[in-house]
């Protein structure tokens, strides 16, 4: 086993600090890698603090993970040492069922996440990119542009994937009107994706303090949700809505701007159940939905759009020791528009 620097969390309470933990020594299909550059994603404060049911501690957060080759099983074949490569969200699926085969391997059951998850021995808990080094198998580790700064790249893995996945799924295309609720991190892209995909985009934010970068993302309205006007200006007028903000809204106002046949994707997740009047759909037809990450063939497609148009994430570089103080104003709504930890800079 390779005993590993880390920083995470012993429990909810307790702020992310520095332990070791123990990675696998490359099996003749994985892939062990320098990590680069790590985003904070703010399910990695979700998660850490005990949000969500089945917290693993210790808990090593981390799944926008970008690093660099530096031995590889006998087997493998996609990846080199010397390649600059991704891991998201999952580093393991169970291969076979219908999901894996349409290359859906976040909603298989066996699905393992990249940290606060088992492998697949049911034992053996996974760690996140707040680390070192990394071993993965080769079929979840995402190939990355040298045209792409490694460090902006990060954020693609979970934030990229998780708005472009969905602004796929429901077609967008030139003329489509889109609204993206919360300029935050999976925001930013959101509105990045959605612009070069050729639609109208307008940003929801809760104050006018980020018109002027909603604009430089490409999109061409801003409305702040705290005025009630919006809510009749706007009403009736998008296909499709993308909501990343990370507490509960007043959806029936969101269901409120959409026209016909249009639909609310929650992206976002609030702490308790999400309500909304049924009245609202049925008049013209609307739906809410949600959706997760995405697979591993549509992240490499979407990387490889990236590097194509030119799309990164706008970041703020920090070291590790700075990790708590970003968690603080990633919850004050405090960062424009991720934060990537350098992880070649931690120091033992
Ligand atoms: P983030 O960077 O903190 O952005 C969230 C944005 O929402 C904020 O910048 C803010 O935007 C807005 N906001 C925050 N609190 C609000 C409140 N109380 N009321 C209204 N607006 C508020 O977070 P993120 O990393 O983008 O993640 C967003 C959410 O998506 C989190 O819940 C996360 O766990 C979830 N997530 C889901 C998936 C998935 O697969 N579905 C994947 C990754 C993350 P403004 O300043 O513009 O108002
Ligand atoms: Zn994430
Ligand atoms: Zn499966």
């Amino acid at each position: 086993m390779l005993t590993t620097l880390a920083w995470g969390a012993l429990d909810a309470a307790s702020p992310i600090a520095p332990l070791d933990i123990l990675r696998r020594e490359p099996g003749p299909n994985d892939v062990l890698f320098d990590v680069l550059y790590c985003g904070i994603c703010h399910t990695d404060i979700h998660m850490s603090r005990g949000h969500f049911a089945g917290a693993i501690f210790p808990m090593v957060p981390g799944h926008e993970i970008v690093g660099r080759v530096v031995r590889v099983g006998e087997a493998v074949t996609r990846h080199r040492v010397g390649d600059v490569v991704g891991v998201g969200c999952l580093v393991d699926s169970c291969r076979h069922c219908d999901e894996c085969e349409a290359g859906h391997e976040h909603f298989c059951d066996a699905m393992v996440g990249t940290y606060n998850a088992l492998e697949r021995d049911g034992r053996t808990p996974t760690y996140g990119g707040y680390s070192a080094r990394m071993t993965v198998d080769e079929n979840y580790v995402l190939r990355i542009s040298p045209k792409l700064s490694p460090a902006a790249a990060a954020p693609l893995l979970c934030a990229g994937i998780t708005t472009y996945s969905p602004l796929r799924h429901w077609n967008v295309t030139k003329g489509s009107r889109v609204g993206v609720v919360g300029l935050g991190g999976l925001g930013h892209m959101a509105v990045k994706f959605a612009a070069a995909m050729g639609a109208e985009v307008t940003v929801l934010s809760t104050s006018d303090g980020k018109k002027g970068d909603a604009a430089r993302l490409g999109a061409r309205d801003f409305a702040v949700t705290q005025d009630p006007e919006t809510f009749n200006r706007l009403a009736g007028r998008f296909d499709l809505i993308l909501n990343t903000v990370s507490a509960s809204v007043d959806y029936d106002a969101y269901i409120g701007l959409l026209r016909r046949d249009g639909t609310l994707v929650l992206l976002g997740v609030p702490d308790g159940p999400v309500s909304f009047n049924a009245f609202g759909l049925l008049m013209r037809r609307k739906s809410v939905a949600a959706s997760l990450i995405g697979g591993i063939r549509e992240t490499q497609e979407m990387l490889d759009f990236c590097a194509e148009h030119d799309i990164v994430s706008d970041i703020e570089v920090i070291v590790i020791d700075q990790v708590n103080e970003a968690y603080g104003r990633i919850l004050r709504s405090d960062v424009r528009y991720r934060f990537v930890i350098d992880l070649a800079r931690m120091k033992p």
